[in-house]
């Protein structure tokens, strides 16, 4: 392709990419395609010549945009949400058009050093520890994913707690990690990845209520597990849950963390970049004393297309010292003068991408001001949904809603809790099925409860309200026909 016909199908990719904003809720939020059916649209064979791209492009509405479930409409309410902005998709464009594979510093001293900047300025603008920091011992480096954040950290807590003999001589004790019943399943699966195994992972008692973890039982537990020789490594406080946004005690948890020489990593994927707000800073409440390790997802709830997690650590020896490799190839003046970052001892892959061109993007386009106005109305839309469904009769509503995730259910007077439980996944999905709106689910003590999550940057509050309407006209449907 060459610069012209790039510049060409350029625009039209990039039109298309407009034109689809502006239609995107005449399309049903849910993708109707049935299993194979995308699959079974597509030749199976390679072709053998080259092709115009406007083939392409026929091809994207034919066959795979059926195969759409649109993230970004604004009555998308499922699970979490994974932004987009303008700002963010022209950023990744950029990087794609620079081509760049940032796994030293050498190779693209830009692509390490605005990532380094990038992750100052998030620290700064979440209002993290100056532990974090790049001039400190610390500092913060974007990642695939949380998931991937989970390994590395556990990784740097097992290089500490084998003295930073880990890396070299592998593992001598018997590990542990510490989670709870609401941890996300990304730490049970580090686990298992980081040699730690699924019998290492200690599961914490929550308090019924909050679900948060009880720091008491986790003192217990460690103590527990010290005397029978086990080597307890890390504990994994998360900061809103991706059940229901439940929040652990970090400064209690971190107590017990620094009594007993155990790493914590805090887990804030979705919740932590809501601390852009000063009002919510409170989120951070334990970080500054006690997490080793914090991480939290742009591109989930701020503006920034996947993928795009940051990962700070309070201390970058252990981590580095877990995962740096020096291969002949790779020897460079610049790394051997210590004066520079070198990423790729930072993560599990050796390449990286250039990620923090769009986390620059999205930063320089909305100011710290737009963002926090994109987490206020998230903020405000989830506060107004819980105040509908707490005066409309025969609702229950989980009452911890913080931030902008609600969780609730019809009360289905009468029925046995197995058959409001059916009949609460009956309801959404009829609701999914019909492509107005798009929620999941969750299960508290037994109970089914719908989440709706707000966070979509179109979404404004008539979308919150259809939705609630459709929710309420399907519920009494149902009501009627189990009568
Ligand atoms: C979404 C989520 C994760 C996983 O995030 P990825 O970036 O997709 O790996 C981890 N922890 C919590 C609390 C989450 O909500």
């Amino acid at each position: 392709m060459t610069p012209e016909e790039f510049r060409r199908y350029g625009r039209q990719v990039v039109d298309w990419i407009a034109d689809y904003q502006e239609k995107i809720e005449s399309y049903p939020v849910l993708s109707q395609a049935r299993p194979g059916d995308v699959l079974a649209a597509l030749p199976v064979h390679p072709p053998e010549q080259g092709e115009g791209y406007e083939n392409l492009l026929a091809d994207l509405e034919r066959v795979v945009m059926p195969g759409i479930t649109h993230w970004q409409h604004p009555s998308f309410f499922a699970y979490f949400p994974a932004n987009a902005s303008g700002p963010a998709i022209l950023g990744d464009l950029l990087s794609a058009g620079l081509g760049v594979q940032g796994m030293l510093w050498a190779t693209s001293p830009a692509c390490t050093e605005l990532e380094t900047r990038m992750a100052d300025w998030l620290a700064e603008l979440l209002g993290l520890p100056a532990a974090f920091r790049s001039d400190g011992p610390g500092g913060g480096v974007i990642q695939d994913s949380a998931s991937s954040s989970a390994v590395v950290a556990i990784l740097a807590a097992l290089e500490r707690a084998n003295g930073g003999r880990a890396g070299r001589e592998g593992l001598t004790g018997r590990h542990t990690l510490y989670i709870s019943s609401q941890t996300h399943s990304s730490l049970e699966k580090a686990a298992k990845i980081t040699g730690i195994g699924a019998a290492g992972v200690r599961t914490v008692d929550v308090d019924p209520r909050t679900l948060a973890m009880d720091p008491a039982r986790l003192d217990a537990m460690i103590a527990e597990d010290a005397a029978a020789g086990a080597v307890p490594t890390m504990v994994c406080a998360t900061v809103g849950t991706t059940s229901t946004t439940a929040i652990d005690p970090v400064a209690a948890i971190g107590e017990v963390c620094r009594r007993h020489g155990v790493w914590l990593h805090v887990d804030a994927a979705y919740a932590g970049v809501a601390a852009v707000c000063p009002e919510l800073r409170w989120l951070n409440e334990g970080v500054a004393d006690y997490a080793d390790s914090y991480t939290t997802n742009p591109h989930k709830w701020l503006l920034t297309n996947f993928d795009c997690n940051v990962l700070w650590v309070a201390d970058r020896e252990p981590l580095v010292g877990a995962l740096s490799i020096l291969p002949e190839y790779l020897r460079n003046q610049a790394s051997e003068s210590g004066e520079v970052i070198d990423y790729r001892d930072w993560q599990i892959p050796l390449g990286r991408r250039f990620r923090a061109l769009k986390l620059w993007s999205v930063i320089r386009w909305y100011g710290a001001e737009g963002l926090r106005e994109h987490i206020r109305t998230g903020v405000a839309l989830a506060q107004r949904l819980a105040g509908w469904i707490r005066d409309e009769p025969g609702f229950v509503l989980f009452d911890h809603h913080p931030l902008s995730l609600v969780c609730f259910r019809p009360a289905w007077d009468g029925l046995p809790e197995d058959e409001a439980n059916e009949a609460t996944k009956r309801l959404m999905e009829t609701l999914n099925a019909s492509g107005d709106l798009f929620l999941t689910h969750t299960k508290v003590g037994g109970r089914v409860l719908l989440r709706m999550a707000i966070g979509a940057p179109a979404t404004r509050e008539e979308h919150v309200r259809a939705a609630w309407r459709r929710i309420v006209e399907e519920t009494r449907k149902l009501e009627k026909s189990l009568q």
